[in-house]
């Protein structure tokens, strides 16, 4: 990589968080002069990299079309001024792509992302590859350029991929889609789109892998001599043998489903796609195996934090759409279900099919009146609300009997009550230990 690749040139970054900073580095290390607007107080204090942090005042529009180039960090919702100009903005992912020769294996889908990058970069590694994820899973990919490694395996949000132009990963991995973030695209067939632009630039020798079961997904255009891998829980690429009792690729069984520390069946949905990643780029199926054996799943995501007089608590802070707490539940023979937060503009009540699983549920937050029109329609499941995390746990502790999970699985974000999920988890974590040493007394 040149020190000097925008010797001379003209950048706005838009956005200021840790992508934008990291951005605003890479280019004013490349020569570049950088100009960051930011909307958010943080922005209007920070000065790094000599860059100056201003908010897009009269001048925005002009200072953006007399740009070379202009990057916009995830958080930068459509409706932002930027788009409305004649350049044409591109992400962090994007400007990444352009300047390193690292092969990209990037993974992108409303649920499971962030599981199935941690299980292909663990896949590559115990092979003996250098493998980094990076992207939405935290650490920024343009950050990393100067790391010696065989691949990168990105996270990639909808967001990112909102303006990629050539961005072509050697592998692309397409989880699932539902609708999500409808308060930040404009509109599902923009969600949709910016999701399927992971496969656009691919080309012979590429390996796409798309859910076989996903109505939206499985239909994904692909250009010709890209390898299409279908991965799902029936006779697919990879999928599960007859019996179910085994995880099937290329027609070998690899690993018995009991041999996983948890099968629900997202838990081998996500196997699988990640087990397809590796295998196209020719790690074999033991080391795949042994990976998927030793996994224990991250943290908030349906995480058994206790038991109490046979009642078992589990953290699902990570799932803030519809799709993925009925996902959780589906594991579940019976569940008292916390949910709620801050509704990002979905509709819930896809939620009220789960009545077959639900004992009672609790509503939580500002979107608590949702949860509690979603169940008031569904007869024989009581719905009660909390006004915090003790008074939910609590009501939900009293409602469940032995044999029963509590489920903390909000179907919304956090923003409401916390500044993350995990900041969530962690406090429904705190409550139910505190619950767990007082043996449930008040
Ligand atoms: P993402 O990074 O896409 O948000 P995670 O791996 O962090 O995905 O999981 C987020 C939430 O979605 C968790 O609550 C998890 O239980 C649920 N989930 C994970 N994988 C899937 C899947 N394949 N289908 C549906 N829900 C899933």
């Amino acid at each position: 990589m040149s020190d000097l690749l925008y010797d001379g040139k003209r950048a706005v970054v838009v956005g200021y968080g840790v992508t934008g900073r990291a951005v605003a580095d890479f280019l004013t290390r490349s020569g570049a002069s950088v100009r960051v607007f930011d909307d958010g107080e943080i922005g209007m204090e920070s000065s790094h990299s000599g860059v100056t942090v201003s908010r897009p005042g009269e001048d925005f529009r002009f200072v953006v079309e007399q740009a070379d180039l202009v990057v916009v960090s995830p958080g930068v919702p459509r409706s932002h001024p930027v788009y409305g100009t004649s350049s044409s903005p591109v992400s962090e992912l994007e400007l990444a792509y352009r300047h390193t020769a690292i092969p990209m294996i990037a993974v992108t889908g409303t649920n499971g992302k962030t599981t199935v990058t941690t299980l292909i970069t663990e896949m590559l590694s115990r092979a003996g590859l250098r493998a980094r994820a990076v992207g939405n899973i935290g650490t920024s990919i343009i950050s990393m350029l100067d790391v010696d490694l065989d691949y990168f395996v990105v996270e990639a949000s909808s967001f990112q991929l909102a303006t990629i132009e050539s961005f072509r990963p050697r592998v692309a991995v397409w989880t699932n889609f539902t609708p999500d973030h409808l308060d930040w695209h404009l509109g599902i067939d923009h969600y949709k789109a910016s999701k399927a632009r992971i496969f656009e630039n691919q080309g012979r020798g590429d390996v796409a892998i798309v859910n076989g079961s996903d109505p939206v997904v499985s239909k994904s255009a692909l250009a010709h001599g890209v390898r299409r891998l279908a991965f799902g829980l029936g006779r697919f690429d990879f999928g599960l043998s007859e019996d179910r009792s085994a995880l099937v690729g290329e027609g070998k069984a690899f690993l018995n489903v009991s041999e996983m520390s948890r099968a629900f069946p997202h838990d081998l949905e996500n196997a699988l796609a990640s087990a397809a990643a590796a295998f196209s780029i020719g790690v074999d199926l033991d080391d795949i195996a042994a990976v998927l054996r030793g996994f224990k799943g991250l943290s908030h995501r349906v995480e058994l934090v206790g038991t109490l007089d046979g009642v078992s608590f589990y953290d699902d802070s990570k799932a803030t759409t519809p799709a993925s707490v009925m996902a959780a539940v589906g594991g579940f023979e019976s569940v008292v279900l916390i949910a709620g937060g801050k509704n990002k503009g979905l509709d819930l009540s896809p939620l009220a099919s789960l009545s077959s699983k639900l004992k009672s549920v609790i509503a939580i937050g500002d979107a608590a009146g949702d949860i509690v029109s979603v169940f008031s329609e569904v007869p024989g499941i009581p719905v009660a609300t909390a006004t915090s995390m003790t008074e939910a746990v609590a009501m939900a502790f009293d409602s469940a009997s032995a044999g029963d999970s509590v489920l903390l699985s909000p179907g919304c974000t956090s923003f409401d009550w916390y500044k993350s999920y995990g900041e969530r988890g962690d406090d429904f974590r705190a409550v139910v230990e505190s619950l767990i040493l007082r043996g449930g007394g008040a």
